[in-house]
């Protein structure tokens, strides 16, 4: 599972996908929009399924940030009664490494004021590319090169800062002629071609 924003559990089971079956979690950095999912699924995790470890791969300090947020979300009760529970590994993203039987690629990309955790993933010989939030500078084309597939974001049209504007994400397609990109990250608005709410794609 690649980042955990908010409306994550339900369009799981819409979708018809199990919990149960993540077995690790890239999370690019620690905002809100790409981590605050992760408690009801966490929930799930622990009493609906049963017990399956499961690893987090993120920046630097992931042990740290996701513990905080779990007690915050279940306060007194997160260490004594759910965490006995909860068969999690937090890794700090290395510049390459093995996770669940894939090779990843980790590259720092320019996002406010922590950056952000791109990751190139191997899944046989191909390669997917998964941005989170980025700006559109030369550590993204980096990420994307030689990539089969690219999950890049493209916040919106014109000055989206720390983000990636929509005419830079056209610009990033040109240079990568070779690569499929998949834009997610849009704040509003509609293109043409646009993949509908929870449409599935094949990839
Ligand atoms: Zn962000
Ligand atoms: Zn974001």
């Amino acid at each position: 599972m690649l980042d955990a924003g908010a409306p994550l559990l339900p369009h799981m089971h819409r979708l018809g996908i199990q919990p149960i079956d993540i077995d690790v979690v890239f999370l690019t950095h620690f905002h809100g929009d790409h981590t605050l999912g992760l408690p009801p699924f966490v929930l799930h995790r622990i009493f609906v399924d049963k017990p399956r470890a499961i690893t987090f791969v993120g920046p630097d300090g992931i042990d740290k940030r996701l513990e905080a947020l779990f007690e915050l979300s279940w306060g007194v009760d997160w260490k004594p009664v759910m965490l006995p529970r909860f068969k999690a590994r937090y890794v700090t993203a290395r510049k390459r490494g093995r996770v669940a039987g894939h090779e990843y690629e980790t590259v720092r990309l320019d996002h406010g004021s922590t950056g952000c955790n791109g990751y190139r993933i191997k899944f046989g010989d191909r390669v997917l590319a998964y941005s989170g939030d980025t700006e559109p500078t030369a550590p993204l084309d980096a990420l994307v090169d030689g990539a089969d597939v690219a999950i890049v974001e493209a916040t919106g049209p014109g000055d989206v800062f720390s983000h990636m504007s929509w005419e830079a994400a056209a610009a990033l397609k040109k240079r990568h002629p070779k690569t499929r990109f998949v834009f997610n990250h849009l704040f509003s608005g509609t293109v043409t071609g646009a993949a509908k709410d929870l449409q599935v794609l094949e990839v």
